[in-house]
């Protein structure tokens, strides 16, 4: 049945503008930069994915590895995990994490999206799931005051019943004004999650994690340094608020040592970083296994579909990196995410907006 071959991958780098710059206790992303894939068949279906490389530093280079990678696959069957398997033994020792492992999750998003097209799936479908509405929180960033509580306010107004703020000010009164600020402007029924962005040493965190538990917040991410699986461990075991983490963890092993080590109550791994759809499989049975709710990490749109088969589904994360270049496929109505109808993954590039930002 696996008749359909890779034929080829083309990929262009765009620079994008966002809404509102990320900005994070650690640092601010103004514009968001994406290598975007098409990769193409001998049955004509092409698949779509893009990736994030957080800095317009990486993207030539993410674009160049994986430009590298269309030689590999070129004339091996569209199926995911063969093709997943093929670059983990090819390049096996240059790991999985890293520029690598982000180049090698774009080719396996492409290719399950492309799989999905040639049997005219949406890729929730070929997963096994139903196309069902995935509850999403509207995520936010360090804003001050007054802008994090429009943002808040208005999002609350959209049907929106959990909104996150990243905080991590210089006091600890500059994260209580805004945590207490958002909380009057949104009510009591509104979870407000809170993310650090890695800003703190592990005894603050566990002093301003004292205090966010009179606020009722709903969970506090990466309270400290992401591989320091022990410190979240401390902090988890001090602090009465669920901790969140695993947007950086890269591959389902390193998912696997933050389990063992107790460092977190929930999980999110980052699609990308995770190693793809395929790396996402893998890690929501560990988050089954091990009782963590999942939620996701940008990439709203194929982590929509990977969510719905998710056991442990917890929220998706709508934050919309590369909104100016694709067509609006996942809508967000009374804080859920509806698919609509899509093929694949729902990736449809708005061709004249990437003219635009091409790099
Ligand atoms: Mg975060």
């Amino acid at each position: 049945m696996n008749d359909v071959l890779i034929t080829g991958l083309r990929t262009r780098a765009v620079n994008v503008p966002l809404e509102y710059p990320v900005k994070t206790a650690v640092g601010t992303v103004a514009t968001s930069p994406l290598v975007l894939l098409d990769l193409q068949t001998n049955a004509g279906v092409v698949g779509h994915s893009y990736l994030f490389t957080y800095t317009t530093l990486a993207l030539k280079p993410v674009q160049r590895m994986v430009e590298e990678l269309s030689v590999v696959i070129a004339g091996e069957p569209l199926a995911p995990f063969h093709i997943d398997q093929l670059l983990q033994s090819r390049f096996r020792l240059l790991g999985k994490a890293g520029l690598f492992g982000m180049a090698t999750a774009g080719v396996d998003m492409a290719v399950w999206d492309a799989k999905a097209k040639a049997v005219g799936l949406p890729l929730v479908e070929l997963l096994g799931g139903v196309a069902r509405p995935i509850r999403a929180y509207d995520s936010h960033s360090m804003d001050g005051v007054a802008l994090a509580t429009e943002r808040a306010r208005s999002s609350a107004e959209q049907g929106f019943t959990a909104i996150k703020t990243k905080i991590g000010y210089p006091t600890l009164k500059g994260d209580l004004d805004v945590v207490r600020s958002i909380r009057k402007a949104v009510g009591e029924d509104v979870h407000i999650l809170v993310d650090y962005n890695q800003g703190l040493t592990v005894p603050e965190a566990i002093r301003r994690g004292h205090a966010l538990e009179q606020e009722g917040v709903s969970w506090i991410e990466e309270p400290t340094l992401q591989q320091d699986y022990q410190g979240h461990a401390k902090i988890r075991e001090a602090v009465n608020v669920p901790v969140q983490m695993g947007e950086n963890w890269f591959s389902p092993d390193e998912m696997a040592l933050a389990i063992a080590a107790g460092a977190s109550d929930l999980c999110m791994p980052d699609l990308m970083k995770i190693g793809g759809v395929s790396g996402w499989i893998r890690a929501s049975a560990l988050a089954e296994q091990n009782h963590l709710p999942i939620s996701s990490h940008i990439f709203q749109e194929f982590s929509a579909h990977l969510l719905s088969v998710s056991p442990t589904c917890h929220w998706l994360e709508r934050m919309d990196l590369a909104g100016p270049i694709l067509e609006p496929t996942l809508k967000f109505k009374d804080g859920q995410a509806h698919f609509g109808e899509v093929s694949g993954a729902g990736i449809v590039w708005k061709e004249q907006e990437i003219e635009r930002y091409i790099v």
